[in-house]
């Protein structure tokens, strides 16, 4: 099959305007090698929604939400991840209604140097709809219009900002054949020759997003990926990146001194075991270093069905110069044992948090020590609500230290009481209670627990949409 096709049709809606640097940034400072080894990224985001005077943005933040989900998403397998440390609207009717010729100031408003600044336009004209458009390969600024919403073109221009051309990259010379895959074209091996799949686009929608194998591409070989995320597929295709492309971003990052200030870095802690500590588990890591962490999070989970049943919560937390936690609450019990006691442990550097460390389990067969009743009653500890910001309901954990009357209100943020719940005499031990929110308000509610007739424990809730 021949597929004939109109150049200049597409040349309107390409899917992105960033403009290739006339140098390669790893040729610039004389590094060839890709990465394959690395830690866990976490970028920090700032994130700038343009609105007109009066503060209407076409842009949902629930939207934005969503699409910062499928970014994250999208770089899961570099275990690079993206999280919002600070968010504003710009109010500005000069930006609201967006030309292209706008970029360069607009990304100049209110830049953060210890962030990868993303400005959200909504569809108040066609160039704010179709705008995708980082500052430039690498760096740390995009804009990205309404029109792309739901969509990897997102995560297309992240790629940019971390580095990565478009498969269809010409500047460094094509490859047709594939030679030569590490100085030209996009200079990853792993991405086939791409002409350009923005001329294929239509016959790639028709054709469920599959390339195939009978188009005419001469002199290209077979087959480009319009899967692949930094493709000129159709949105809708695009999926993916691939180890090499994830490779040349970790080499990127690890050699830019600009998208280093914009990420923290902590590492996972290692080797969690635990050992018999007078009828205690102690708990025991290897010292994060490098950085080093601030402090370290112990989190457990008691159940009878295993690690992923039941929630973790967050039951202490040691300095980062410590590496062991004795949890007197749990006694050891290698007979008849009933229950297993789970725990990971993680590290905190400047309020943020590493990936768990390991999981280890203990066998108990008490919750905890046993408790002494009357100094005890209507005592609870290790209160755990999640999620935490949630989107339609909660649950709500305590240990109980000894049997009490238990009832969990929910107020909104005026002060009014929407819902009692008595749970009345409840064993002592872990408990766990949902609470659905669906026939309310999206909004900022606050719980309190009370045990015998106490205040136990309260704190806010956050319903998103
Ligand atoms: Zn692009």
């Amino acid at each position: 099959m021949f597929l004939s096709f109109n150049l200049t049709a597409f040349a309107q809606t390409d899917t992105c305007q960033t403009v290739t640097p006339p140098e390669d940034f790893l040729e610039s400072i004389g590094v060839t090698q890709y990465v394959h080894s690395y830690s866990s990224k976490k970028f920090n985001l700032f994130i700038h929604i343009i609105a007109d005077q009066t503060g209407h943005s076409r842009i949902s933040d629930e939207e934005i939400d969503d699409w910062l989900n499928l970014l994250n998403s999208d770089f899961n397998s570099g275990n690079i991840t993206f999280e919002v440390v600070g968010k504003e609207i710009i109010k500005n009717d000069y930006f609201y209604y967006y030309s292209y010729n706008k970029f360069d100031e607009l990304i100049s408003v209110n830049p953060h140097d210890n962030a990868i600044d993303i400005y959200f336009l909504g569809d108040a004209t066609q160039d704010a709809k179709t705008v995708a458009k980082a500052e430039s390969i690498p760096s740390t600024a995009f804009v990205i219009g309404a029109g792309w919403k739901g969509t990897s073109v997102i995560s297309h221009e992240m790629g940019h900002c971390l580095g990565l051309y478009h498969t269809h990259e010409w500047r460094f010379g094509k490859d047709f054949d594939g030679s030569g895959c590490e100085e030209k074209g996009d200079k990853v091996c792993d991405t086939p020759p791409d002409p350009g799949l923005e001329f294929f686009r239509e016959a790639l929608e028709e054709n469920n997003c599959q390339f195939d194998e009978n188009w005419d591409i001469s002199p290209w070989i077979c087959c480009p990926q319009p899967e692949n995320i930094m493709s000129y597929a159709p949105p809708t295709c695009m999926q993916w990146f691939t180890s090499g492309q994830i490779s040349r971003a970790l080499t990127i990052i690890e050699n830019s001194s600009v998208l280093q200030k914009a990420y923290f870095y902590i590492s996972t802690p290692q080797n969690l075991s635990w050992h018999n500590y007078s009828g205690n588990p102690k708990l025991t890591w290897d010292l994060v270093t490098n950085p080093d962490a601030d402090s370290y999070n112990i989190y457990r989970n008691i159940n009878n069905c295993g690690e992923d049943c039941g929630p973790f919560i967050h039951i202490a937390s040691v300095n980062g110069n410590i590496t062991s936690y004795i949890d007197n609450d749990i006694t050891i019990s290698y007979k008849n044992s009933q229950l297993n006691a789970y725990y990971y442990v993680t590290a905190m550097k400047q309020n943020h948090e590493s990936f768990p460390s390991n999981i280890i389990d203990v066998p108990t067969n008490s919750m905890a020590k046993p408790a002494e009743k009357n100094k005890n009653a209507g005592k609870i500890k290790s209160v755990g609500v999640y999620p935490n910001p949630f989107n339609s309901s909660i649950t709500i954990s305590f240990y109980l230290i000894s049997d009490s009357i238990v009832n969990i209100i929910i107020y909104t943020l005026l002060g009014e009481e929407i819902k009692r719940i008595n749970l009345g005499l409840l064993d002592k031990g872990m408990q766990n209670f949902h609470v659905d929110f669906s026939n309310h308000n999206y909004g900022i509610y606050y719980y309190v627990i009370t045990a015998s007739d106490k205040i136990i424990d309260k704190g806010k809730l956050v319903y998103l949409k």
